[in-house]
Parts: C-alpha cells; sequence; structure tokens
C-alpha cells in the first residue's frame, strides 16, 4: 500500500516548524520516519500534512555531565548507542538501546522520537520513566518540560501535544553506589521484546531502593517499586502492580512468567553494578 495524500513541509527554523504544525491541525512531526512512515504506508495514519524537523539546526547534539545526558531530537539511536560519554553517565541508556530494532533503523530513527511515539513495547520509554527523566518540548506558547511520569498517557500516547516539538530528552546520571541492569525476551535479537525489564537498585541494606521498568506487559511503560521485597518474591510481587496483556505475540500467563524470571534477573544484575 501507499500513503493516502499529504503536504510536505521542511522548515529551516524551529519557529517556522512550530508554526507550521499550528496552523495545521492535521500535521505530524516526521523526525527519523521509522515507526511513522510504516504507519502512513500501511494507512493506519493519514496526517494532512508532514512537518519534516531534519533541516532544524542544533537538534543533533548529545550531551553529558555530571547531572545526567542530555538527547536532541535529531540525535540518531546508532550515534546516541556509540556515545562513550554516554555509556560512562547513564550506562542504562546504552544497554537498552543495544536492543532497540537493528542497525539500519537505528542510523536514522530517533531516540527523542521513540520517547514521542510512546510505544509500550519500545525500550528508551521505560528507561526513562525508570531514571526519571523529562521531555523539553517546544510549542507556540514557548517551552516546556514534561516529567516521564506525565508523559505516558495511554497506548501510543503521550501528553506532548500536537503543535509540540520534543527538542531533546534528559536522562539522570546513575548516581555513585547505584547498579542498573537491562534484558529482555524477543523471538530474534532486534525484534520488538515479548517482555522487557529494567532495573535500577540504590543504596544497600535496609536502605536498598529497587526499582524496575517494564516493556511490552502493560498498555504504558510501568515502573513498580520493589524494595524491601524478599527475592524469592520478586516477580510475584510486581506481577501484583501489572496487568500482562494477551496478544497474538504471546499470552498473558506466558508474559507473567517472564516478568517473574527479568525481574529476578536484573534486580540481580544491577546489584552486581552497585559500586561502594
Ligand atoms: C522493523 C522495525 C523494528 C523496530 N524495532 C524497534 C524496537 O525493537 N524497539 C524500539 O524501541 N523501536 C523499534 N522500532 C522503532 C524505531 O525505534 C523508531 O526509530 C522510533 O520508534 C521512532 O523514532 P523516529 O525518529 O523514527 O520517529 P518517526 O517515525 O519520525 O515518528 C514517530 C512518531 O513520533 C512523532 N515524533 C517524532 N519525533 C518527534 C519530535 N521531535 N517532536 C514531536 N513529535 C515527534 C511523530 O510525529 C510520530 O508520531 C522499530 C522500527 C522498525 C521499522
Amino acid at each position: 500500500m501507499k500513503p493516502a495524500p499529504f503536504a510536505y513541509r521542511r522548515p529551516g527554523s524551529l519557529t517556522e516548524a512550530v508554526a507550521a504544525l499550528a496552523g495545521e491541525p492535521g500535521a505530524k512531526v516526521l523526525a527519523g520516519g521509522q515507526s511513522l512512515v510504516p504507519l502512513l504506508s500501511m494507512r493506519l495514519a493519514a496526517p494532512s500534512m508532514l512537518v519534516d524537523i531534519n533541516g532544524l539546526p542544533g537538534l543533533d547534539t548529545i550531551t553529558a555531565d555530571h547531572d545526567g545526558v542530555t538527547i536532541g531530537a535529531l540525535a540518531r539511536h546508532a550515534d546516541v548507542l556509540a556515545s562513550a560519554d554516554v555509556r560512562r553517565t547513564q550506562p542504562l541508556v546504552s544497554m537498552a538501546l543495544a536492543h532497540v530494532a537493528h542497525a539500519t533503523i537505528r542510523n536514522r530513527g530517533t531516540t527523542v522520537g521513540s520517547l514521542v511515539h510512546a510505544d509500550a513495547a519500545a525500550e528508551m520509554p521505560v528507561v526513562l520513566a525508570l531514571l526519571g527523566g523529562s521531555l523539553e518540548v517546544e510549542g507556540p506558547s514557548g517551552r516546556r518540560t514534561i516529567a516521564a511520569d506525565e508523559l505516558y498517557v495511554g497506548p501510543l500516547e503521550s501528553s506532548v501535544h500536537h503543535d509540540e516539538i520534543a527538542v531533546s530528552a534528559f536522562f539522570p546520571a546513575l548516581a555513585a553506589g547505584a547498579g542498573v541492569a537491562f534484558d529482555e525476551i524477543a523471538r530474534r535479537h532486534g525484534d520488538y521484546a515479548l517482555v522487557g525489564a529494567a532495573a535500577l537498585v540504590e543504596g544497600d541494606g535496609a536502605d536498598e531502593r529497587v526499582r524496575v521498568g517494564y516493556l511490552s506487559v502493560c498498555d504504558v511503560p510501568t515502573v513498580v517499586d520493589l524494595s524491601g521485597v524478599p527475592d524469592d518474591d520478586l516477580g510475584d510481587a510486581a506481577l501484583e502492580h501489572l496487568d500482562p496483556a494477551e496478544d497474538i505475540h504471546a499470552t498473558a500467563d506466558y508474559r507473567a512468567q517472564l516478568v517473574r524470571v527479568l525481574t529476578a534477573r536484573v534486580v540481580r544484575s544491577a546489584r552486581k553494578g552497585v559500586t561502594a
């Protein structure tokens, strides 16, 4: 199939891009196109206009400092994955990105685009949610920051307004003494995961804080606090907060079992990453 007809704009500045979106309620932003173009081709989306942001200057930056990692809207997954600064500052970003799709898709797809697309089967939204990161967006009334816990409102639905452009994402740095881990089960490496899990462990002993985020389990990326739960009960404790979905890829029971296995695995690995 071919996409339904649409107008196409390729603005040269952020101001022009925001104005183009504001003037066309049926318009959509085009970034890497790795999610949007297939949707157009299958006619699951039929925007009246595409506002291509690939010509906007200054949005392809990746910076890391002691606070965290800031990823511009045109930074490709592959560039973020290749960054030693990102890996050092927040290794969970790199660990999860290694599971995102295949090399050709990572060469074009953007990390910020993945966050806005808000697919509960995608890796990066759950990483942003687990770490308590944020998205910086610009719209007709200026710039605002959306905290990760206010970003995901439903299946494939974020709280970014139709006339806003996400300009960057911020992932907090790994704190001293904390550990992170990521793992997922997919039919083939690079496919969307049947279930994935990311863990963040901070502190130790009675002060240990354990949180795990899940992808491909619920309608939205979901983070569960498992602090104080005995090791043998981690998976079942997580399932009290999750409602594993059934679809053509996996039954709900199979997903629940993967939650048990992956929860134990990522918490164990994240603890090993804890440094004194
Ligand atoms: C075969 C295949 C396998 C894949 N496997 C995975 C996988 O395993 N894991 C995974 O996470 N992803 C996977 N992807 C998706 C890939 O990661 C995409 O790159 C990503 O989801 C979207 O990024 P994009 O830049 O391509 O966005 P686009 O496709 O251009 O846009 C996606 C959506 O986000 C909006 N958008 C994008 N950028 C902005 C912005 N800056 N401001 C406002 N709105 C914006 C668009 O309007 C659109 O609605 C796969 C894709 C394919 C084709």
